[in-house]
């Protein structure tokens, strides 16, 4: 029994019918053109209160649209993403790992990269950590398959699940601007500090910035509301589950992410 059993009087799930997070109105097309830097491409949420109101916030760039069905330049990206040499990490790989989920979904997950076992299935967050995070999701009425699409920052797995460089990190980012672009979510979970890193261009401060909603300002962020939030695998290394523990923390976060997805 991994750790995030233990947790389920935390991460208890509830009835997947509840959940507001349908998939969302297609008809649109999308570009990653024009992407911005990740730092000048977000911004803090200047009025918590007033960004829950608004649906559509003014004074930013509205979200660019998306091909009507994503799936077919998702499965032209997945092998461009097989043969991909642009960083070392490609040297090691038994799989390249570019998602699992729902294209469709509102709620993208990114995470750092693969493990052992991502590497060996070919599929993101499937180990302990990614369990853990399933129970995380349905705890707040997110089924992780249905309701989210799920990657990481690079594609392929760092030797001795070592955390990817900046270099590994810039060459792998086109892959995920491009999935942004085409799954087109409105919420994006950052998980861990390396993903905030390789999205938001913020490095360190995940324990005084998880929780915070930014909103993405320019290219393929634009319109996008992120959190950052603990990546599981730390939750698994911090099992308690006091009032202010990390696991706590994670899980008030997870809701304000679904009160999100109910006003989007
Ligand atoms: S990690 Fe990304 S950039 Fe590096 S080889 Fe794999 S797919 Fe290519």
């Amino acid at each position: 029994m991994n750790d995030s059993i233990h947790q389920s009087d935390l991460f208890a799930a509830t009835p997947s019918a509840n959940t507001s997070a349908a998939p969302p109105a297609l008809g649109q097309s999308g570009s990653s053109a024009g992407v911005a830097s990740p730092a000048e491409a977000v911004a803090p949420a200047p009025d918590p209160a007033a960004d829950r109101a608004a649906a559509t916030p003014s004074g930013t760039e509205p979200r660019q649209a998306r091909p009507a069905d994503p799936e077919p330049a998702l499965a032209l990206l997945a092998a461009r993403c097989a043969d991909c040499h642009r960083c070392g990490l490609a040297e090691g790989r038994q799989h390249v790992v570019v998602s699992r989920g729902n294209s469709r979904a509102r709620l993208m997950v990114i995470g750092e990269g693969p493990g052992a076992q991502e590497d060996a299935s070919g599929r993101p967050f499937v180990g302990r950590a990614g369990q853990l995070l399933d129970q995380m999701l349905a705890s707040v009425g997110i089924d992780s398959e249905r309701d989210a699409y799920i990657g990481n920052v690079v594609k392929c797995r760092p030797p001795d699940n070592r955390r990817p460089t900046p270099e590994e990190m810039a060459a792998c980012l086109p892959f995920l601007q491009q999935q942004i672009a085409l799954v087109d979510p409105a919420v994006i979970l950052l998980a861990g500090a390396t993903a905030m890193e390789g999205v938001l261009g913020i490095r360190g401060g995940i324990t005084r910035l998880r929780g915070q909603w930014r909103l993405g300002e320019e290219g393929v962020l634009a319109g996008r509301w992120l959190m950052p939030v603990f990546h599981p695998s730390y939750l698994l290394r911090n099992a308690s589950r006091e009032q202010g523990s990390p696991k706590w923390l994670t899980w008030h976060d997870l809701k304000a992410v679904r009160t999100r997805l109910e006003q989007e």
